[in-house]
């Protein structure tokens, strides 16, 4: 467990700007689904994040990082089991 990663995803939805956004009267609009585990952002966040900053390596990269996702998600679904 690291003091770094966060346990709600910290993905940001598209209605935000951080120049216009009333941080007085809205709450930040995290997505605030739960992580994936050691990242933060949820299963889907992750992918839309890292799809965005791997454009340059293109569609081999993203079979990589489903990959990465699909093993990711089958532990933290393994993990749940065991801690219920
Ligand atoms: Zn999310």
């Amino acid at each position: 467990m690291s003091d770094v990663t966060f346990k709600e995803c910290q993905y940001l939805g598209p209605e935000f700007d951080v120049r216009t956004w009333d941080y007085f009267n809205k709450p930040t609009p995290y997505c605030g689904h739960k992580t994936v585990e050691g990242k933060s952002y949820c299963h889907e966040h992750y992918y839309v994040v890292y799809k965005k900053g791997s454009t340059v390596n293109g569609r081999r990269k993203e079979k990589e990082v489903e990959k990465e996702i699909a093993e990711l998600k089958r532990q933290q679904e393994i993990e749940e089991i065991e801690n219920e």
